[in-house]
């Protein structure tokens, strides 16, 4: 069954595009590098999918002016919900607001995923499955705390793809502090042979509240050194090239037709509507967010208001500037200065710095855009922050 045939397109001519995330906060186990919002107490599920439809309820009556055209359920580990949990909570979703789906978007873990379950999501509407592999390896995967049973991801990647899902994308680590630079090579050429459009592939960064932080802080191991990750980085540069994908972000590589819609929106600064706790949304210059806190979160589910664990900030025009940086400056695409004062009144090219990072090639301007190379990318936070206000 289509998408089409779940949710009607209906005739929408509403302005403007938007889209919604779903957080869905629970794992089965916490994996050494996260510090994601998630808890590992599932009994919480039923009331967790009670609550998320509520607070969709009470806040899409604020949308209504609004046209959503993808839906993506992050986390966690969505695909620890059933599919018709999932289904459950995206049909309360459309009936509640104007849509014209192009893409539904699911997290999932490969040991959640078999022909059966496949089958399900599929036929719930879900177009597009973002698998978090992360590495392929054994000892990779004990490393990171993220075996569980005697999960194939190879297999589950493959079983997705005959179960005919439109966009399959996998998720891969690399940085890490284990395992030798032939390991990377391998997940690489494994993920390239794969039928997917999509690989999101992260440097594995320390946060200080998780095990790997704190492995590093008591020095039981240390992270590799910056040579090996750069070397790492230009593998995947040059292998995910010769097989056809196109870096178009930062960590985000593409077969034609395959870029991600959700994330490509949220980088053009379109607004989005966060549910869940942790979620945050972004509408007419305001951002807000719930607070990270399952039992606060399905707490103001019961009473009805969700108002009161929020917080939230009215972006001012330095604070929209930095914003349309940090997510331009990491596509390669990169800025149009011109739009950027129309929307900020500011000037990208009074920023003092910037000469410096053009002499040096760590900016270059193509078509009339600023943008950072690609050799440069594993270092566009640090770039970035040169130039934002
Ligand atoms: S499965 Fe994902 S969200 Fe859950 S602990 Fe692991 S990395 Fe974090």
């Amino acid at each position: 069954m289509t998408m089409g045939a779940i949710y009607p397109r209906r005739k929408a001519k509403l302005q403007p595009m938007s889209g919604i995330y779903v957080h869905i906060p629970f794992c089965v186990q916490a994996c050494t590098y996260c510090d994601f919002h998630f808890t590992t107490r599932l009994s919480d599920r039923n009331a967790m999918v009670k609550a998320l439809i509520g607070e969709l309820r009470a806040q899409m009556p604020n949308w209504s002016e609004h046209t959503f055209r993808t839906l993506y359920f992050g986390g966690g580990t969505p695909s620890l919900l059933t599919p018709s949990e999932l289904a459950e909570i995206a049909k309360v979703a459309h009936e509640e607001g104007q849509w014209e789906l192009n893409e539904w978007t699911v997290e999932a873990n490969p040991e959640d995923l078999n022909p059966n379950t496949l089958a399900a999501l599929k036929e719930a509407g879900i177009n597009r499955l973002s698998i978090g592999v992360q590495s392929f390896q054994p000892e990779v995967l004990q490393w990171m705390n993220r075996i569980r049973g005697n999960c194939n991801a190879k297999q589950a990647v493959e079983w997705a793809a005959e179960a005919g899902f439109e966009h399959l994308s996998l998720d891969l680590i690399y940085g890490v502090p284990v395992g030798d630079h032939r390991r990377w090579e391998d997940d690489l050429e494994t993920a390239c042979n794969l039928p997917v459009d999509h690989l999101s592939c992260y440097i594995l960064t320390a946060e200080p509240k998780t095990a790997y932080g704190h492995q590093l802080r008591i020095g039981t191991l240390s992270a590799p050194p910056d040579e090996r990750v750069l070397d790492e980085y230009a593998t995947l540069c040059d292998k995910t090239k010769k097989a056809g994908f196109e870096h178009y972000e930062v960590s985000s590589f593409a077969k034609p037709g395959g870029r991600s819609k959700h994330n490509s929106a949220y980088w053009d600064g379109t607004p989005y509507l966060g549910i869940g706790p942790g979620a945050h949304s972004f509408l007419d210059g305001c951002r807000w967010w719930n607070a990270r806190s399952n039992a606060r979160y399905m707490k103001s589910a019961e009473k009805g208001d969700f108002t009161t664990q929020r917080d939230s900030e009215l972006l001012d025009a330095n604070d929209r500037f930095n914003e349309a940086l940090i997510t331009g400056l990491r596509r390669v695409e990169g800025v149009d200065p011109k739009a950027l004062l129309k929307h900020t009144g500011l000037d990208i090219q009074s920023q003092s710095k910037l000469a410096a990072l053009l002499a040096d090639g760590r900016c270059e301007w193509v078509n009339g855009r600023l943008r950072i190379p690609e050799a440069h990318w594993p270092l566009a936070d640090a770039i970035t922050l040169e130039l934002i206000k």
